[in-house]
């Protein structure tokens, strides 16, 4: 058997490293996270040897930003030699024009990654490379598998030495395992595809061509584009923003349990699970996604401010004005003020270039509350009764800042509308919710988060509302993280790590 190693320059790493869940860092610790679920990961896939894959690769990324903004990657198949980039930052910063004409080939794969399995450092930046009897292999995922111990002690039995601490390179690995042992490249992926559990939308380079594949729920996205010209070129994106900024046409979305094989001849499918389900992340739909992007044939801008109408009928108060926390509460408070009659003003503007910063602010600046990201507009507010919209609440922290820095600018009285149901459970399957005991509607009652926020009146959507405004087949999402009935079996190492509560009452 062909021995498997990465082609990654990494030392080996201390046991601890293969822990990840015991790592905390700067970025992980509670205090300086942001107060909102944060996305896994954007991944892009081209073949299209007459264009700069390199670059198109970048603009795919680019615009997928929001997916993840702790490391970026890309890595190109010139033929059998593939040439690799990828490091710490925001996609802009990791690349430029002279590290892009260095990445030259057919085809390109690419990854902006916010680090959910392992710690946030460049060696597990992706995609991730290994070497098999055909050739190179880069994977780029969007997700988390579930039975990753499962997974990760059946490699080292047989001999595969990991190099990083992720689950993406774990699935790599498994592909290359199944193809050093006689199976050609698709044979080799579905095989790996069967010994993973959890949530992985995919996309792999090889010196033929581009896979794409969606877990046998399709619990993340991933779509298909293809772009203007003779012959037919193929596309794979995490969101159809992703298509549209380098001029690719949606065509379809990649099934769940479907691996899409790109190549020469055009696109081949193969459906490799035998028991598909559809449980797309609704909370991709509600906040994750850009509210741009296309999903069951409409923009989520419009799915969101259905959700809008929907707390507007279902919550309704007597205000003066109603806005929502920018930008993605936004949408949904423009459906409240068209249902309700309120009208829509802007009490908040968002500092636009604010990104990810690794400086953190002074305490003084700390405990000044949220102004840096999000500063009230006085003259809008003073005096007037609102109603602030935002798409979900996950500790509260950031929520009483702001309701605080309302009521300092003159509101009179403030009124919250959360266009989701209460999250109480963890995600496990690729988005960050923290554990479950620092979830606020986890422990308290919507009076008593109510009383912490300092609202007048708090609602939050209807779990049944959430749902129905989709107009899809209320049963074809995963809203496992507002009702804890996970689609994928938890295993109980996994569950502990996350279900406090849940483990204390058990
Ligand atoms: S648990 Fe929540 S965040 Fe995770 S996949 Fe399901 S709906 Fe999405």
């Amino acid at each position: 058997m062909i021995p498997i190693h990465s082609v990654t320059m990494a030392k080996p790493q201390k046991l601890s490293d293969q822990y990840p869940h015991q790592e905390i860092d700067l970025i992980n610790s509670h205090e300086h996270r942001p107060d909102k679920p944060e996305e896994a990961c954007g991944v892009f896939g081209i073949y299209a040897p007459e264009e700069d894959v390199a670059k198109m690769t970048y603009f795919g990324l680019y615009a997928l930003q929001h997916r993840g903004q702790e490391s970026a990657g890309i890595a190109t198949f010139e033929d059998a030699k593939v040439h690799l980039h990828k490091d710490m930052g925001l996609v802009s910063q990791v690349f430029n024009e002279s590290i892009l004409a260095r990445l030259p080939g057919n085809l390109a794969i690419g990854h902006t990654r916010y680090s959910t399995t392992g710690s946030s450092r460049k060696d597990n930046a992706q995609p991730a490379v290994v070497e098999t009897r055909l050739g190179s292999l880069a994977l780029a995922h969007n997700g988390n598998l579930v039975n990753t111990v499962q997974l990760r002690s059946e490699l080292v039995r047989n001999q595969v030495s990991l190099i990083t601490t992720t689950d993406s390179e774990m699935i790599a690995l498994a592909i290359a395992q199944a193809i050093n042992a006689g199976a050609d490249w698709v044979e080799g992926a579905s095989s790996a595809f069967h010994r993973c559990q959890g949530a992985f939308s995919l996309v792999i380079g090889t010196p033929v061509g581009v896979m794409g594949a969606r877990d046998p729920n399709g619990i993340r996205p991933l779509v298909i584009g293809t772009l203007p010209g003779l012959p037919v070129r193929y596309v794979l994106a995490s969101e159809t923003c992703g298509l549209d900024i380098i001029g690719a046409e949606y065509l379809r979305d990649v099934e769940p349990g479907e691996l899409v094989w790109i190549t020469e001849s055009g696109l081949a499918s193969y459906h490799w699970s035998q028991k598909p389900a559809r449980k797309l992340c609704i909370f991709e739909m509600i906040y994750f996604a850009r509210p741009d992007s296309i999903m069951h044939n409409e923009s989520l801008y419009t799915y969101r401010m259905r959700l809008g109408r929907q707390i507007a009928a279902e919550s309704a108060v007597d205000a003066d004005i109603v806005f929502g926390v920018p930008d993605s509460g936004i949408p949904a408070a423009i459906g409240f003020s068209q249902a309700s009659g309120i009208p829509y003003a802007e009490g908040l503007i968002k500092n636009r270039y604010v990104g990810r910063t690794f400086i953190q602010p002074t305490q003084s600046m700390r405990e000044s509350g949220i102004r840096m990201k999000l500063n009230p507009l006085k003259d809008v507010l003073v005096g007037k009764r609102v109603i602030i919209v935002d798409d979900s609440i996950v500790r509260g922290t950031t929520s009483r800042k702001l309701v605080k820095a309302l009521r300092e600018a003159g509101a009179s009285e403030v009124h919250m509308r959360i266009s989701s149901p209460p999250v109480t459970h963890p995600c496990f399957y690729g988005i960050d919710t923290d554990s479950q005991d620092q979830l606020i509607a986890a422990t308290k009652s919507v009076s008593e988060i109510a009383e912490q926020l300092g609202v007048d009146t708090l609602a939050y959507l209807s779990w049944e509302g959430m749902l129905e405004a989709t107009q899809e087949d209320t049963s074809s999402f995963c809203s496992a993280c507002f009702t804890g009935d996970y689609p994928v079996a938890i295993p109980e190492q996994v569950k502990r790590s996350k279900l406090m509560l849940e483990t204390v009452v058990v």
